[in-house]
Formats: C-alpha cells, sequence, structure tokens
C-alpha cells in the first residue's frame, strides 16, 4: 500500500531524513517511534508530500510519485490516496463539527450536501459524538476535538490514514478516548501509520513498529520482537530511558 524508496529531504543544511526505505502493506497498522527530532513527523508528511522530499520516490495505492519529477497533478493525485490527523486537530474554528467533517466530502469528493451531511452525521456518531455535531470546535475538548478530525479523515474513506501525534497535544485525561477510537478503526483493516509517543497503545495497536532515530530507520518489526527483544543498542538506550 505504501511503498517509500530513498527518501532524502534537508531543512536548510540539516538533513533531517537520510535515504528512507519502507513498505507497509494493506490492512497493516504501523507505529513510528523515536526521540523527538529523530524525523519521523517529516517522514509522515513526506508520504503526502506535505513535505516534498528532496530525492526518492512515494507510492501509495497505484500512484506513484518521483521527487525529482513530480507534478502538481501527480500530488494531488497522491494526496487523494490517504487522509491525515494532526496533533493541533486543524479544525475550521468558524465550523460546526458537522461542518468540518462535510468539507472534505463537498471539496474534495464533490459530494453533494445533503449526501454528505448524511454520511458525516454517522462517522460522527462512531466517534462518539452524535450529540455534539453542532458544537464548534471552542465548544470541545481537546479528545473532542481530535476526534472530529479523526472523523474527517475517516469520512473520505482513503486507502490510508496517517496519523500525526494524534494525543500529544491533550490534556492526559483525554488521551484514552482518542487511543481508543484508534484502536477501533484499527480492528477495521484501513491501513494505518501512526506517529506516536504512547508505548503501550503502538505495542497494543500496531502490526509492526518502525524506530527512527537521526533520520534512519535503526529498527523494526513486530511490538513483540521490538519492545522485548530489541537488537540495537539505540533502540534498547531509547526503550530504557522511556521505561
Ligand atoms: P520528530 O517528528 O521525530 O520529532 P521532525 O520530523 O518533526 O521530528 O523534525 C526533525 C527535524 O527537522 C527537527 O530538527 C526539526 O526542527 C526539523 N524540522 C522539521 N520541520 C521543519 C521545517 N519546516 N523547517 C525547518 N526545520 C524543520
Amino acid at each position: 500500500m505504501i511503498y517509500l524508496q530513498g527518501i532524502k529531504k534537508s531543512f536548510n543544511q540539516q538533513q533531517v531524513l537520510k535515504g528512507i526505505d519502507l513498505t507497509i502493506k494493506k490492512g497493516e497498522v504501523v507505529s513510528i517511534l523515536g526521540p523527538s527530532g529523530s524525523g519521523k513527523t517529516t517522514l509522515l508528511r513526506c508520504v503526502n508530500y506535505l513535505e516534498r522530499p528532496d530525492v526518492g520516490t512515494v507510492q501509495v495505492g497505484e500512484v506513484q510519485v518521483a521527487a525529482n519529477t513530480a507534478k502538481k497533478k501527480e500530488i494531488i493525485s497522491l494526496r487523494k490516496q490517504s487522509a491525515m490527523v494532526f496533533q493541533n486537530y486543524n479544525l475550521f474554528a468558524h465550523k460546526t463539527a458537522l461542518e468540518n467533517v462535510m468539507e472534505g466530502l463537498i471539496v474534495a469528493k464533490k459530494r453533494k450536501k445533503g449526501e454528505a451531511q448524511k454520511h458525516s452525521e454517522k462517522v460522527l456518531e462512531r466517534v462518539g459524538l452524535l450529540d455534539k455535531i453542532h458544537y464548534f470546535p471552542s465548544q470541545l475538548s481537546g479528545g473532542q476535538q481530535q476526534r472530529v478530525g479523526i472523523a474527517r479523515a475517516l469520512a473520505l474513506n482513503p486507502e490510508v490514514i496517517l496519523f500525526d501525534e494524534p494525543t500529544s497535544a491533550l490534556d492526559p485525561e483525554l488521551v484514552g478516548e482518542v487511543l481508543s477510537v484508534i484502536k477501533d478503526i484499527a480492528q477495521e483493516g484501513i491501513t494505518m501509520v501512526i506517529v506516536t509517543h504512547e508505548m503501550n497503545f503502538a505495542r497494543e495497536v500496531s502490526d509492526h513498529v518502525i524506530f527512527m532515530d537521526n533520520g534512519v530507520i535503526v529498527e523494526e518489526g513486530t511490538p513483540f520482537e521490538f519492545f522485548t527483544n530489541p537488537k540495537e543498542e539505540r533502540t534498547r538506550k531509547f526503550l530504557k530511558r522511556i521505561s
């Protein structure tokens, strides 16, 4: 479903991704772990070209984009393959929960308003927010706002959902409700890539774990292998530090 080849990315003089190769199969739930600043978010953003790689090829589903030849049209079709859930929710402040979810369906998917509304209500119900559909983001808790963010991604019915530290802006008591919604979705067979600092969650929900440090993938494997028998010294150090 996702195939990354030789991805490199620098900001100013700093090389943040140093040649990433990665394959993710359809239906897999993959967590990207690693210290702050190791390049996790940048890598995730390269998957939909929110960051344009300097070098390398990104393929999602049938759509392949090479950094050196990328055309606007290709980037638009690449973006249609995935939906992103952002750390800070990125909701429209002047739109209700329902309107936030409908927006993508009407603009990107060209759905009729009535149809978009019905579908959005269903998806908001799935994330437990049917009673809040007419609330504005400012009237919702952080956990509820993020669940709107998740509903917005789900409504688009993408091949892949990309989660960029979905709970890191939340107060600790609100993390659980968001993780539980993500866990539910994970069981439905949609391909998911999750950048997270929630180790217990990653262990529970992932089929596959990727550990990044300093712009490279240091180690990858099943959660069981990774957490109970890490092969690399850098992984062991990381796990020790956060335990
Ligand atoms: P992580 O997600 O692992 O914390 P990031 O991918 O967010 O790491 O960042 C990796 C490095 O790239 C950091 O040093 C960060 O400051 C830098 N960086 C990320 N985005 C930008 C940007 N838009 N401009 C300049 N530097 C950036």
